[in-house]
């Protein structure tokens, strides 16, 4: 029978009555003829609470026990869908990541998956069983503990899924009707998007769009996978919500096809570091080590090298997620102490946000910056960071202006417009 993935989100499966909707939805694919393979996330808020219990425990976590602490709510809905299906006269089983196993490396908090063995699930289905009931977000390290993937990752597990078993589709169910032209919570011109490429969707998660965690985008693309992002809470057809897919199979062509936005950013700077060769190694080795994702960089001349030629001094600017501050800090102060650098002084803004906007039509297209920059500066907002790559444009500018910058960007491009 063809294999159908349904992956539903925490507000999708926020309490019982969340997941008896969600389930009819499964039962209606059932009767359809579908064997269905239900990925599931933790209630809505739970990981948050999870994770805040974690922090509040320890600050700087043994990673390998935030994720026996955070993975565990995914435990839970797993099993209730299995139930409500049951009750449903839907023959369904749950597996917990380990159990199926889901394969993945050992980068606790962020392990990418392996492989699945599906032997376990095939074999229920052969005997009958039509659904399937997967806890996302979890997995297996090589050394027998638990594992998670990185925050909204259970849309990895979704996608991984259907590669794995050959899905005809994975359907990512969700609280908004589709992927947006921006996120629809911030502007409510933001326009509904029927089609969207891999690339540009990869972009666009990536800075911050979280309706899709990158790294199933990046799955989706490699094994061509039909993704699928639609509503939880309304009727669905055939033709509902977005679908991710090749830039061939698409018509519109905008030069800019989103705006993302990344709220929790923070700006480090290291003050009149030595300069010399090796020294950005020496300043990136360790944070990399203490998993802190470096974003943005920026080497500027030190314009405080008192006493000191400013040719042998530089200011080291990057950026990072507010919640990994505390670890940067200690990972660069720690550097300093046993002499691999020298510099006067950090310091941090953890009031950044960064504001970004995507689209293919920007390999041809020249004066997307300018367009970007202008519109920025006509609303007074000042930029502090500026990255770039072929189909992306990135600022760091003040988290109070974070909201305007969206809208501002969005009526710049046009993007309320159909063409
Ligand atoms: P789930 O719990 O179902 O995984 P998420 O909260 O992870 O849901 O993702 C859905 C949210 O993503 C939406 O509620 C919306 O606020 C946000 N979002 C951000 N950017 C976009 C976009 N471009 N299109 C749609 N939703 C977006
Ligand atoms: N529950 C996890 C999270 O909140 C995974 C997910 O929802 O995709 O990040
Ligand atoms: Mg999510």
């Amino acid at each position: 029978m063809p294999i159908l993935v349904m992956k539903f989100g925490g507000t999708s499966v926020a309490d019982p009555g969340r997941i008896h909707a969600a389930a009819e939805k499964v039962r209606a694919e059932v009767a359809r003829g579908h064997d269905v393979i239900v990925i599931v996330s933790a209630m809505a808020g739970r990981t948050n609470e999870l994770v805040g219990w974690v922090n509040e425990t320890s600050p700087l976590y043994d990673a390998r026990e935030y994720d026996a602490v955070v993975s565990s709510g995914e435990n839970v809905t797993a099993g209730l869908m299995a139930l409500t299906l049951q009750e449903m006269d839907v023959p369904a089983r749950s597996w917990q990541g380990w159990q199926v196993p889901i394969h993945t490396t050992s980068a606790h908090g962020a392990a990418r998956i392996e492989g699945i063995d599906r032997a376990a699930i095939d074999a229920k289905f052969a005997e009958g069983f039509r659904v399937a009931v997967i806890a996302g977000f979890q997995g297996l390290s090589p050394e027998g503990r638990i594992t998670t993937l990185g925050r909204g990752g259970s849309d990895t597990t979704a996608v991984a899924f259907a590669a794995a078993f050959d899905a005809i589709r994975c359907d990512i169910y969700t609280d908004v009707d589709g992927i947006y032209t921006t996120d629809p919570r911030i502007s409510a011109k933001a326009r509904k998007l029927t089609r969207i490429s891999f690339e540009e969707m990869l972009e666009l998660a990536s800075l911050g769009a979280k309706v899709l965690q990158t790294r199933s985008v990046e799955l989706a693309m490699r094994y061509k996978v039909r993704l699928r992002v639609l509503s939880s809470f309304e009727d669905t057809a055939e033709n509902s919500g977005t679908l991710v897919c090749d830039e061939d199979e698409i018509m519109e062509s905008k030069v800019v096809s989103g705006v993302a936005h990344s709220r929790d950013e923070a700006k480090l700077t290291l003050v009149t570091v030595e300069d010399r060769p090796g020294i950005a190694a020496a300043i990136f080795g360790p944070l990399a080590e203490a998993g802190v994702n470096v974003d943005m960089i920026v080497q500027n001349i030190s314009e405080q090298a008192e006493g000191r030629d400013p040719r042998e001094v530089t200011d080291m600017t990057f950026s990072c997620p507010t919640d990994q501050v505390s670890r940067a800090r200690k990972a660069l102060e720690d550097a300093q102490a046993r002499g691999d650098i020298r510099f006067d002084r950090l310091e941090v803004d953890t009031e950044v946000s960064k504001v970004s906007v995507v689209g293919i039509g920007m390999r041809s297209h020249a004066g997307v910056a300018a367009r970007m920059f202008a519109a920025l500066a006509a609303d007074g907002v000042n930029i502090k960071v500026i990255a770039t790559s072929e189909i992306k444009i990135s600022v760091l500018i003040d988290r109070r202006y974070m909201e305007l910058a969206v809208q501002a960007l969005h009526d710049a491009f046009g993007l309320d417009k159909i063409d």
